[in-house]
């Protein structure tokens, strides 16, 4: 057991989201030492902005969407964090997402700040022509806010490379230019990158080796279980298989499955591209219940769907040694606590799930460069990127004896303080 439990209060932060990353920035910036006049920064976001969208829906009638973006920090470079489109997006969530973003870019060593966007919406209710028109309302409401040089979107839960098209086209017609940097995760051809699409599941499966590296376990003895099929989960399962992992439980909103022999993932993938997306109906495995799956007899847990799903309860009964948190936030300060008395080594979201923003960010590089690199060197950047971070982060938690997650707060905190002292406040 490390150092977290003892500094930690008891408090519940499950209610508010922006009280959990709270409550591990004073636990980490109190290990590390972090001034206070550091400290004061980080726990207050630069900017927030909440905008009312009217949308012309395909029933003639206008509807009022709510929509956020939070900048936390340009400290260490232009804001960087993606658009998430769902009904429980708030003023919270949006906030501790954009904190996070500042760390997970500090953590990948990216010169960035960070940022969050949202939109409280069902994207699945929705049209396609509903949600154009919502995405390029949402671009023109934020048009002082987005930009090249000051904060740079991307695609979250619920937006894909589809949305950020519509985003660049509102984008470029209201600057009366060519802007590709000013978004990241298009699609190839409007200036996406090669690799990013599978980038943060790929970030997953380097993190989970390196992490089996330090356990002294073989991929291919090692069975893995992983909550959410989306963008990361889907990515993310396939991956580890590829490596030699099997895969014993996958599951997403509508469907949880397990296989003991293995999931084939690739099964999977092609039913749910033939079924909606979705997971439903799929009968290469015994449906069991989501909740079923955290707790499910693997070696390793990837949750890559939502936040908060690992609770006190849930914890204690999960049988995993290693946890790497493809979503961000799935799990509670105080289910860490429990983790870490069992010993189970938690490779945190802000480390994690880094690779997708890292991609990102070579992204944005070539758009500014105009020259775009192979898929092969793209992946080869990615992967030196992810071991370095990782080995950042490791390092930290033995240096300091604590957590994982604690030892990523520790990497960030750091160079974001260096950033404060170097620019220095008026
Ligand atoms: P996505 O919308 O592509 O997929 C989300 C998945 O979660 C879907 O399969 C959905 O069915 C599933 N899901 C939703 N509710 C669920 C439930 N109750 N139980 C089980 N599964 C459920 O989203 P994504 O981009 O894969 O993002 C997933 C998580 O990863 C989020 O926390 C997001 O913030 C984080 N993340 C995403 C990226 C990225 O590049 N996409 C990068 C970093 C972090």
């Amino acid at each position: 057991m490390t150092t977290e439990t003892k500094t930690t209060t008891a408090e519940t932060h499950q209610d508010s989201m922006f009280d959990a990353v709270l409550a591990r920035l004073d636990v980490a910036a109190k290990i590390c030492g972090l001034s206070d006049n550091a400290a004061n920064v980080l726990r207050n976001p630069q900017k927030q902005v909440k905008v009312s969208l009217p949308v012309m829906m395909d029933n003639g009638k206008i509807q009022i969407f709510e929509g956020f973006r939070t900048i936390h920090s340009t400290i260490l470079g232009p804001s960087k964090g993606g658009i998430r489109y769902a009904m429980d997006v708030c003023d919270d969530e949006v906030k501790a997402l954009s904190a996070w973003m500042t760390f997970k870019c500090a953590v990948a060593n990216l010169p960035y700040g960070g940022a969050k966007g949202g939109i409280k919406c069902d994207p699945r209710k929705m049209s396609v022509g509903e949600l154009e028109r919502l995405t390029k309302a949402y671009t023109i409401a934020m048009s002082d806010v987005f930009g090249p040089d000051k904060d740079i979107p991307a695609p979250d839960m619920g937006t894909s490379g589809r949305e950020m098209a519509w985003l660049l086209d509102a984008f470029n017609k209201s600057h009366r230019g060519d802007f590709p940097a000013v978004t990241t995760g298009k699609p190839v051809g409007l200036g996406g990158s090669l690799g990013r699409d599978a980038a943060t599941g790929r970030g997953v499966m380097v993190a989970t080796l390196a992490a089996l590296k330090k356990m002294n376990k073989k991929p291919e003895n090692v069975t893995a279980a992983v909550q959410g099929f989306g963008n990361v989960g889907s990515h993310a399962a396939r991956l580890l298989s590829e490596k030699g992992i099997k895969v014993c439980a996958i599951g997403d909103h509508t469907a949880t499955f397990w296989n003991e022999k293995g999931i084939d993932i690739y099964a999977a993938l092609s039913y749910v591209k033939n079924n909606g997306g979705i997971l439903k109906g799929f009968t290469g495995g015994t449906e069991i219940k989501n909740t079923e799956l955290l707790t499910s007899k693997v070696d390793v847990l990837v949750p890559a769907a939502l936040q908060n799903v690992i609770t006190e309860e849930i914890a204690t009964q999960i049988k995993a040694t290693l946890i790497v948190e493809g979503a961000n936030g799935p799990t509670t300060p105080e289910a860490d606590h429990i983790l870490n008395e069992k010993n189970i080594i938690v490779v945190p979201d802000i480390l994690a799930n880094g690779g997708g923003v890292t991609v990102s960010y070579f992204e944005w590089v070539q758009n500014r460069y105009g020259y775009y690199w192979s898929e092969e060197e793209v992946n080869a950047k990615h992967d030196a990127s992810m071991s370095l971070a990782f080995e950042q982060v490791w390092n930290n938690g033995q240096q300091y004896k604590t957590t994982m997650r604690i030892g990523a707060y520790i990497s960030a905190l750091k160079k974001v303080e260096l950033g404060i002292i170097a620019k220095g406040v008026y």
